[in-house]
């Protein structure tokens, strides 16, 4: 499927060819051997860090690149289209280096950026619970302000890769609600080797390195360097980090897709079942068209997003869209390709059966679908909510 689009600059193009040869040379049976082991990506990790690649949106002056968000998106698209969906780039650099980056004092930057930024230090993400998903409103998490710092005590739900990072950003509420009757949040960045801190595995079908954990906080103690930016503010500055997970999340979805579909065409144009390839029945070619026509679309409203958030523009609008369109369109490509390979789709020597729920997930998480429409209702539209 070809990989170039519009937004592609010549600079671009280079670092798409350059993403796809790094991750090519590892492939999907790497990703799945990982995955069917809940083994970390640590070879192919490490050397996207060299390259420079998790850290070319970060500052310069703290590791990273300098570069752009479209380069992130461009990066981990390149990735999954390689077959290795890597739900980590989206958590680590782009969530929480975005937000660290944003927000984090200088020492906090010095401390984590350099480190996501070179693959040598991961951070997961801790936001939902087990009453607080969509509703971040209900995060039960408490700091509970102690001497000089605090003590943290809470469980979250679906933190990605807890046992194989060094930190998680922590979304947790204060004690005591504001005037509005909200307890206003705070972040906090926590080693996973502090005293307290705990996690279960979630058994879950989707199928990749990462896992999915059940994560505790009891009595965590934390001193003043590990808060990002200013108590209270926490709502507005995991923020900074929504539409980048939108985003990069969009080009997972899309780089899914683009392999899928790769896959699917080559497998059309060699497996001849009467006197013809298989490709040459409009049953199989007209529905890879129009997978092809999806992902391209979706791939448009994800640079789209990435530009303007680029551009320091109003991207939530299209972050969201991104996010709704990308995992809808990804789904839809790789089911498609799934039905082009006959039985075949489901063995996993074919390498397509094992993205299925990776793919599922996204229309979940990081935001599920009907969260997306209720931002474009009551944003875009302008109708009222229903909560
Ligand atoms: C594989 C995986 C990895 C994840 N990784 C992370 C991670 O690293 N860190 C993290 O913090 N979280 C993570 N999550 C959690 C994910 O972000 C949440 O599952 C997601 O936000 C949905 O929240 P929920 O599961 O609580 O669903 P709920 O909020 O309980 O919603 C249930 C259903 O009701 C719908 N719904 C709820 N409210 C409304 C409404 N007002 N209008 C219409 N529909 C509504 C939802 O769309 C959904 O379909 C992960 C989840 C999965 C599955």
């Amino acid at each position: 499927m070809d990989s170039t689009l519009i937004v592609d600059t010549p600079e671009r193009a280079l670092l798409r060819q350059a993403v796809g040869q790094l991750v090519g040379s590892y492939g999907h049976s790497y990703w799945a051997d990982c995955a069917s082991r809940r083994a970390e990506t640590t070879e192919l990790w490490k050397d996207l860090g060299a390259a420079g690649f998790l850290g070319v949106h970060l500052s310069a002056e703290y590791g990273g690149g300098g570069g752009t968000m479209t380069d992130l998106a461009v990066i981990i698209e390149e990735t999954a289209t390689q077959g290795c969906p890597l739900l980590m780039s989206v958590i680590s650099p782009a969530i929480c280096g975005t937000i660290l980056d944003k927000h984090g004092s200088a020492e906090m930057k010095t401390r984590w950026l350099p480190g996501i930024a070179d693959g040598s230090l991961k951070m997961a993400f801790a936001i939902t619970e087990p009453d607080a998903g969509s509703n971040s409103h209900m995060v039960s998490t408490t700091a509970h302000p102690d001497g000089n710092g605090w003590r943290i005590s809470g469980t979250k739900y679906w933190t990605s890769g807890i046992d194989k990072v060094h930190a998680v950003l922590v979304v947790v509420r204060q004690p005591e609600p504001g005037p509005n009757g909200k307890h206003p949040l705070s972040l906090f960045v926590v080693p996973t080797d502090a005293p307290g801190v705990s996690w279960t595995p979630i058994p879950s079908a989707v199928h990749e390195p990462e896992g999915q954990f059940m994560l505790f906080f009891d009595d965590v103690t934390v001193g003043p360097e590990a808060l990002i930016g200013v108590e209270g503010q926490g709502l507005r500055q995991v923020f900074a980090g929504l539409n980048p997970e939108r985003i990069t999340a969009s080009c997972i979805s899309n780089g899914i897709a683009r392999y899928a579909l790769n896959k699917a065409v080559r497998y059309a144009n060699e497996r001849q079942v009467w006197n013809t390839p298989i490709g040459a029945h409009q049953g199989v070619s007209h529905p890879l068209a129009e997978a092809y026509i999806g992902t391209q679309v979706a791939r448009l409203t994800a640079y789209r997003a990435a530009e303007l958030y680029d551009l320091g523009l109003e991207a939530g609008e299209a972050s969201n869209i991104a996010k709704f369109v990308s995992a809808d369109s990804s789904l839809r490509t790789l089911d498609q390709a799934m039905q082009t390979h006959g039985g075949n789709g489901m063995s996993l020597e074919y390498g397509l059966a094992d993205l299925w729920f990776i793919a599922r997930m996204l229309k979940t998480a990081p935001v599920s679908r009907e969260m997306v429409l209720n931002f474009v209702a009551q944003h875009s539209l302008k109708l009222p909510a229903s909560y």
